[in-house]
């Protein structure tokens, strides 16, 4: 399917290791199905996985002074020794997505992205990285950054503990599709919540459903004619964006979010 998508697409064939990589991801979409194997899948494992959602949304509520969760991708590409754009989406691509652009692929940084083959990424500087972000962001994308193994394999790079994705995601991103199959004791981990960011329905909640139908991971439930949701949220703010009575708020509780999950990636992942 992806091989067929990338021909259509003029980009014509993908190298052989981003096709094994797409196929190993929909095998193991499957295999992880069967009890018990979820855990061994390199995307549930934390010390191979570590991920996190950065919300988009403008209207965060948040203390004084307190920075907004972009700022952390911000920083990241501030500090990379390296940036590498990659011009199409696999996952878009193989999922024929109809709702968000094919264009638009991951940002890969640190010493290792330079390992990227050139028929798959380019080396941008620092400003450009950011632009390719916003870009990404104003359709409504959302980040998701941090350490994925599993690019190691798509991307034909040897594992160094250098490479930090950020995943621009959508329904048809293979991570939020992995994320709504796997047992909840997996995604925890791997996918952390960004620390002291909430996610609440008040009670202007209609029950229209519109948030459930945004929700990638699949967290929100209509329970009695109100939205719930469920431990499944990765805080990812999308719902809130979706809901037209504006009844889900974002906010943030710790001035110091960002702090942590910045120290976990860089623990990860060495790219300076
Ligand atoms: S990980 Fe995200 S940006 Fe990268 S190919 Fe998949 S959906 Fe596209
Ligand atoms: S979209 Fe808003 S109003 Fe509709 S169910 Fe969700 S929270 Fe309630
Ligand atoms: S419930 Fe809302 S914030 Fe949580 S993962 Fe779903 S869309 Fe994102």
């Amino acid at each position: 399917m992806a091989k067929k998508a990338f021909i259509e697409q003029g980009l014509g064939k993908p190298p052989w290791f981003m096709r094994m990589g797409l196929n190993f991801q929909h095998m193991v979409f499957k295999f992880s199905r069967i009890p018990g194997m979820a855990r061994r899948h390199p995307w549930v494992r934390e010390d191979k996985t570590d991920m996190r959602f950065l919300p988009i949304n403008q209207d965060i509520s948040r203390p004084e002074d307190c920075p907004m969760p972009l700022e952390l991708l911000d920083r990241l590409i501030e500090e990379a020794s390296h940036c590498v754009i990659v011009d199409f989406c696999g996952c878009r691509m193989g999922y024929e997505c109809e709702d968000y652009p094919h264009d638009i692929g991951c940002l890969l940084m640190g010493d290792s992205a330079l390992e990227v083959p050139a028929t798959v990424g380019r080396e941008v500087g620092k400003e450009e990285a950011k632009e390719h972000a916003r870009k990404a962001i104003d359709v409504g994308l959302v980040p998701i950054v941090g350490r994925a193994h599993v690019d190691n394999f798509i991307f034909g790079v040897k594992d160094r503990g250098c490479l930090l994705t950020v995943c621009f995601c959508c329904e048809c991103c293979s991570i939020t599709r992995f994320i709504g199959e796997i047992p909840y004791t997996y995604v925890d981990p791997a996918y952390p919540r960004l620390k002291g960011v909430s996610v609440e329905v008040t009670g202007d909640c209609r029950g229209c459903g519109t948030c459930a139908e945004h929700c990638f991971v699949h967290a929100i439930e209509l329970v009695n004619n109100k939205a719930v949701i469920g431990e499944y949220c990765r805080a990812c703010g999308r719902c809130a964006s979706a809901c037209p009575n504006g009844a889900i708020t974002v906010r943030i509780t710790d001035r110091d979010f960002l702090e942590d999950a910045y120290q976990r990636i860089r623990a990860h992942v060495r790219y300076d």
